[in-house]
């Protein structure tokens, strides 16, 4: 059975029981999440969150770049007014750079990629600051939008 397969299984037991059907679409807390898409990283146990609490948007790395689409959504049309940036420790895009994985892609695929920019980074602090200040100059999120960042502890589980 795939991993696919096991999904659909666990689901139609989930259904069974499901009750969350007339949560409102705006985030409870009107909170936007970005974090790495790093499988040890559970958002919903780790930072004490209900179905219908946050946005959670998640990347390679949690980069804010790359979330901005989801994040102009989410304070616009979903009145979301408090974004939290969360990287962590032995996060994978501190093991690249972007010249040697182009060149990788290059050579096992054959294909170009030379045009994106992963958003890797060597200092896991220094990327939330980056990213936070990457936030708060942005135009197309308003000041009155509270921006905060954390780093989260894998081997400990704390922010
Ligand atoms: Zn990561």
């Amino acid at each position: 059975m795939s991993a696919s397969d096991e999904l659909l299984r666990a689901n139609s037991e989930y259904a069974k029981r499901f009750d969350l059907g007339d949560l409102p679409r705006p985030p409870a807390k009107k909170l936007a999440i970005v974090t790495c898409m790093d499988a040890r990283i559970f958002p919903s146990r780790a930072f004490g969150l209900k179905a219908g609490d946050a946005h959670i948007i998640r990347n390679a790395g949690g980069r804010a770049r790359d979330a901005l689409r989801s994040l102009i959504i989410s304070e616009r049309l979903q009145g979301t007014t408090e974004i939290a940036v969360i990287h962590h420790t032995d996060c994978g895009l501190l093991t690249i750079n972007n010249r040697d994985f182009q060149a990788r892609l290059k050579e096992e695929l054959g294909a170009d990629a030379g045009d994106i920019d992963f958003l890797p980074f060597t200092d896991v602090e220094e990327s939330v600051r980056e990213d936070i200040a990457f936030l708060i100059t942005c135009p197309l999120i308003p000041a009155h939008v509270t921006v905060r960042g954390f780093v989260y502890d894998v081997r400990t589980g704390r922010l």
